[in-house]
């Protein structure tokens, strides 16, 4: 004997997406705090502003960077010839000697700057989507560099720069809790 058949209220899956829809943004916000937490600082290039600063680290004053990353200068002739760098130097900070250019790090009188913030601030969760049954919330962060941020890159040279996963890592962290 066939039992009666069960019919789905018109509309029914829609109805409880959207019940489910605050408590999976409630998810959602927990990964964005984790991500601020764990996301890199930024690292701003700050030169002391008088006549003596050379060309190329005026051209980097206020360059801003993720904290994993190198800021990105110009090369100087003496370094192209005798330390084999291409048209750019990358350096961790002023002063970085990995960076192998000797010209361009002498007398070097700049800073970097730190932002903690930096990345923190855009990191942002957006309102529930409901397509269907289905209930998607997006955790974004839209920064410069963000992306080599997140997975790290490699600079000429090899000079590597590994990701902090920030991303990655938030979403693992929330996961592991339920
Ligand atoms: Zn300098």
């Amino acid at each position: 004997m066939a039992g009666p058949k069960f019919t789905p209220a018109q509309g029914l899956e829609a109805q409880l997406a959207r019940m489910l829809a605050p408590a999976v943004r409630q998810i959602a916000v927990q990964v964005e705090v984790e991500a601020k937490r764990l996301a890199p600082p930024t690292k701003r290039w700050v030169t002391v502003g008088d006549d003596r600063v050379r060309p190329t680290h005026r051209k980097a004053q206020g360059q801003e960077v993720p904290g994993n990353l190198r800021f990105k200068l110009n090369s100087m002739d003496w370094d192209i010839k005798h330390r084999g760098l291409g048209p750019h130097t990358y350096m961790l900070e002023p002063l970085d000697q990995s960076s192998r250019a000797v010209a361009n790090i002498k007398n070097c009188r700049c800073t970097a700057h730190l932002d903690p913030k930096g990345i923190a601030r855009h990191i942002t969760t957006g309102q529930p989507v409901i397509t269907g049954k289905k209930v998607t919330v997006t955790v974004s962060v839209e920064a410069p560099l963000v992306v080599e941020a997140e997975v790290g890159t490699v600079y000429p040279g090899n000079l590597r720069a590994d990701g902090t996963h920030f991303m990655a890592r938030a979403a693992a962290t929330v996961a592991a809790r339920r």
